[in-house]
């Protein structure tokens, strides 16, 4: 069962007081119940490595191999406002992935609301078995077993209709990207903008290559599913502004995600824990929300450099390779 923290609880609570709003406070406890319980039914696995994170600047081989064996633990409580942020990026991906069907170019699996079955196809219009035309997108699936990888990508075009001239095929992601992207994935843009007055318009004119994680992820996505571009189209949370950029993979540059997988794979087959990041610490913003920190440290272990449990060893040079921390 879920576990809901004090602090979620206490939110909970607050939001019944008479005083704290008339609409806005029911708003905030369904929405805050049917994240739960959407959760509960994910059918998100927890088994395999997911590539969206994989690319993430602070993602720890260790972690997932910590949530694969253990379970999945949430680090992050259902919150009303972060709930605002998943559904507005919902929302992008939904309006992009209908035009895309609607132009005929939307490559991927489907799934038939009538009889369940499921099928990839580009743009269908109706179901391959039923006669039904109540189709659900479920994205394009990336799969690595060897790897413990799997994921989905937005979308795929492959082929051209009297829309788009298609020379190869190629794999779509889209991100809507706000302050809080900026902050996290450009540091030195959000830096340079937030040590003076915020310009948003010059902020966006100033992004002018896909931040580094998206890189990498659209080269991981390429690696898993054999395509060998990406197009990503970034919107603007602020204007509606929008901007592309095509990637094509180099392969290189997401080896040390690779081994670090492998790694990861290699220890859970084998029941041995990988080692830590090299960024890793006690006092990490990432090591203090990690729901396996008792696990990772040992409850009681204050001592940051005291391995807490047994790890096994890696050849050094790939170890310090696989554990690079950007
Ligand atoms: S505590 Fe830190 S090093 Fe340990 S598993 Fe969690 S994120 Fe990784």
């Amino acid at each position: 069962m879920r576990q809901i923290s004090v602090k979620t609880l206490e939110e909970h609570k607050a939001s019944f007081k008479a005083n704290s709003g008339y609409l806005l406070p029911s708003l905030q406890r369904y929405v805050i119940r049917k994240v739960a319980d959407d959760q509960a039914a994910s059918e998100r696995r927890s088994d395999i490595m997911h590539p969206s994170e994989m690319c993430k600047p602070d993602w720890c081989a260790r972690r997932d191999f910590h949530r694969i064996t253990l379970g999945d633990r949430k680090d992050i409580e259902p919150r009303f406002t972060s709930e605002l942020i998943f559904a507005e990026g919902h929302t992008i991906h939904d309006k992009y992935q209908g035009w895309l069907h609607g132009m005929g170019l939307l490559y991927g699996r489907w799934q038939c609301r009538s009889c369940h079955y499921s099928f990839m196809a580009q743009s269908p219009q109706l179901c391959e078995v039923c006669p039904s035309t109540s189709l659900r997108y479920r994205e394009v699936p990336l799969e690595n077993s060897e790897y413990l990888i799997a994921g989905h990508a937005d979308g795929a075009v492959n082929h051209g209709n009297e829309w788009l001239e298609v020379d190869e095929p190629f794999l779509i992601e889209v991100k809507s990207i706000g302050l809080g992207t900026v902050r996290v994935e450009h540091t030195e843009l959000w830096r340079k903008h937030s040590d003076g007055e915020f310009d948003l318009t010059r902020l966006w004119q100033e992004i002018k290559r896909p931040f580094p994680a998206h890189i990498r992820q659209a080269t991981l996505y390429c690696w898993l599913s054999g395509y060998r571009k990406m197009v990503f189209i970034y919107e603007s949370k602020w204007n509606q502004q929008t901007k592309e950029f095509v990637v094509t993979p180099d392969f290189k540059h997401i080896q040390w995600i690779l081994d670090s997988a492998k790694d990861v794979a290699q220890a859970i087959r084998q029941g041995m824990e990988p080692y830590r990041p090299g960024w890793a610490t006690l006092n990490h913003r990432t090591c203090k929300a990690c729901p396996y920190r008792g696990e990772c440290w040992g409850e009681t272990n204050d001592q940051e450099d005291q391995p807490a449990i047994t790890v096994r060893k890696a050849a050094g040079p790939r170890r310090r390779k696989a554990f690079r921390p950007t």
